[in-house]
Order: C-alpha cells, then structure tokens, then sequence
C-alpha cells in the first residue's frame, strides 16, 4: 500500500519537487493537482507526500503544511535563522553594513545568528571590539573558522533542527562555511560553474543541505540591501537592546533621536548601549525618515 509520510522540500527543479522524507532517504514528486494547503511549493516547506511503493523513490505531494514564513530572494519557506556572516579581517568587518543585515533579518520575521568569521586572521582591535559591542540580546554570535573549522560545532548547534540561510557581504566566506559544512556542495557548486561559465551567480534552484539535524540553503540571502518602505517608528523596533528603555522613554512612538526625555539616549549616555551602534540608528533612521517622505515620489 502506498504510505503517506511527512517530509521537507529541499529542491524544486521544473516542476519535480525533491521531498527528504528520512535520513538520506529523498523521494522526486510531482505535485498533486488539487494541493491542499499553500498554492505554490518552495524549498523549506513541510509537505505530506504519499510515496508510491511499487516506483521507488517517488511519489506525489498531497498538501503543504502551514507555513511560518517565507523568504524572498531567495525563496526559501520556514527560515528560522539567518546566519550574518562577517569577517573579522580581508574584509575588515562593516558594522553599519551589519546593522542593515540584522534590520532586514527583524523585518523579515527572522532571527539572526551573527556568524564572525576567519578567526583565524589577525584582526584589528577596533574589529575584535565588535564582538562584544554586539553581545546583545536577542543577537546570539559565533567565531568561526571556515578555514579551520573553529567553532563550527556551535554554528551547527545554533541552527538546529532549523533551516538557516546565509547572508553577508562578499568575501566574507559564506560559501567557505557552506562548504566547510557540506563538503559535497563545494563539488556541484564548481561543476555548474565550470560548465555554465558564468560563475556562481549563474541563477540555479535553491538547493538545502543537510547540516546537523537542520538545514543551510545554498544560496545567500538579502541580494539586495535596501530596507523595504517602513514607517520610520518600525526601525527602533528592530533593536532589541532599546525594547527595555523605550518603555521609559517620555513620548509614545519616541524615535529616539532629538526628543526630550528620551530614556535610550540617556541609556547611549551611560554607556550600556553602545555609541557605534546608537550613531549608526541614527543614520538608518535618517535613511527610513527620507525613503517614507518621499514614498509618493
Ligand atoms: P563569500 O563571498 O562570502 O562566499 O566568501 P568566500 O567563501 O568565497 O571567501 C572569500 C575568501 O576568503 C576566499 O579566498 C576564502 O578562501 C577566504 N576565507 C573564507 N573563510 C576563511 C577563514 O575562515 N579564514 C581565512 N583565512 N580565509 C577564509
Ligand atoms: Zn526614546
């Protein structure tokens, strides 16, 4: 008798979608005509799929569980973190760049795990000091070498039984991690290159790999980096050190920049929230404030 099992999409290629229903063990379905749940699959999604006995290894999707979220850019359902990679040298790490990344990550309903990278290196003290300047919570971090494999067991243990996504600029060493993770995707990743001859940035299906009891995408998150349209009180809302004190703050929808009474300000002033990033707040707000005034434009 056919069975029906659970299992999670981790490719879609021209209509087949690649469905790991065990350790190992992924099956190639089509999708039923009438699918019960979301209209459309993506890599990431839970799905009930009833395996076809007398054809091994396929089957056909019966119904999407129900999502909790879906990234675009790539689409990838059911991100529960997106890994921020930046390197604490050969790139010197860009915290403003940062700031933008953990922003996006928040708008997007995602949690981050920032991922400080080549460890290895030496780094400049103003570089190490990031570190510590983003302890904060709500921010958990790692440091990492795709290079020797430092503290890549955390990285694992942080994602879980999740599906995790990188993000970062260029150079940082997303693919390094991926690789360093899943030996088997550096192999594919340079075969399609090299036959296509375009290079990684060749467009390809999203593909999830196997990390741990979770799940990396193969593709890096957040191409583009400009904030969607917000309402400019969305952003001090992105900031999980600013939760507390803004409770306290004077004016309700405080933005936190040259209001009276402002309680994160006075916070800035003590110095439990970093200077660096409170003048970097800043500029992204200043951003937000021009991008929604000239919403209509
Ligand atoms: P991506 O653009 O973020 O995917 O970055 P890559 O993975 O392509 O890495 C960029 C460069 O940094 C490559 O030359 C890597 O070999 C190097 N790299 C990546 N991770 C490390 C590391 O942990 N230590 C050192 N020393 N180099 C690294
Ligand atoms: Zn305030």
């Amino acid at each position: 008798m056919d069975a029906l099992r659970t299992g999670r999409v981790v490719q879609v290629i021209a209509g087949f979608y690649h469905v790991a229903v065990g350790p190992g063990e992924t099956v190639m379905c089509r999708a039923r005509g009438r699918l019960k749940g979301a209209a459309s699959i993506y890599p990431g999604d839970l799905v009930r799929v009833l395996l076809f006995e007398d054809e091994l290894g396929t089957g056909r999707v019966e119904e999407v569980l129900p999502r909790a979220s879906l990234l675009q850019r790539p689409a990838v359902a059911n991100v529960t973190r997106v890994l921020v990679v930046m390197a604490l040298a050969q790139p010197r790490p860009q915290s403003f760049l940062l700031d933008r990344l953990l922003v996006l990550t928040h708008l997007a309903g995602l949690e981050p795990l920032i991922v400080w990278n080549k460890a290895d290196l030496e780094a400049e003290p103003e570089s190490l000091a990031l570190i510590d300047i983003y302890r904060v919570p709500g921010y958990p971090s790692v440091v990492v070498s795709a290079a020797t494999g430092r503290g890549m067991e955390a990285l694992v243990a942080s994602l879980g039984d999740g599906v995790g996504v990188l993000a970062g600029p260029s150079g940082a060493g997303k693919s390094s991690i991926l690789n360093r993770l899943v030996p088997e995707a550096a192999q594919e990743t340079s075969t399609v290159s090299r036959k296509s001859g375009r290079g990684r940035h060749t467009t390809r299906s999203v593909r999830l790999c196997r990390v741990g009891d979770g799940w990396l995408a193969d593709t890096p998150g957040f191409s583009r980096l400009d904030l969607p349209l917000i309402e400019p009180r969305e952003l001090p809302a992105t900031y999980p050190e600013f939760a507390e004190p803004a409770r306290n703050c004077r004016y309700d929808g405080c933005l936190h920049a040259s209001e009276p009474g402002c309680a994160v300000r006075d916070e800035v002033e003590r110095g439990t929230i970093p200077p660096l990033r409170y003048e970097q707040y800043r500029r992204l707000l200043d951003e937000v404030i021009e991008a929604y005034r000239n919403r209509y434009r």
